[in-house]
């Protein structure tokens, strides 16, 4: 997984579906809520942040967020999470 992955606001967005076809990997699809038509991410593991669907996107409604840290290799190899880390 990439560093970064794209995350869309779903209050910005107006589904005008430009994120959509700027995906090479297929990543968004339309949904409905709330009677709206909007964007969303599937498969976001598989986002390879490449930014283009930020580029596309007119209103700044899909950015690139840093991938959250699940867990931590620390040098002896031993595999710990952050809040581990401060607890140390
Ligand atoms: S390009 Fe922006 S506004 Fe359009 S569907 Fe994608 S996230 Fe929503
Ligand atoms: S950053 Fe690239 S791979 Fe990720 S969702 Fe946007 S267009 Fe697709």
């Amino acid at each position: 997984m990439a560093a970064q992955v794209a995350q869309i606001d779903a209050t910005r967005c107006s589904g005008c579906g430009r994120c959509i076809s700027a995906c090479a990997l297929q990543l968004f699809a339309f949904q409905t809520q709330n009677w709206k038509k909007i964007s969303v991410m599937q498969n976001v593991d598989q986002c390879s942040g490449c930014g283009e669907c930020v580029a596309r996107c007119a209103i700044g409604a899909v950015k690139l967020h840093q991938k959250p840290v699940d867990e931590c290799i620390i040098p002896n190899g031993v595999t710990t999470t952050p809040n581990d880390q401060l607890r140390r």
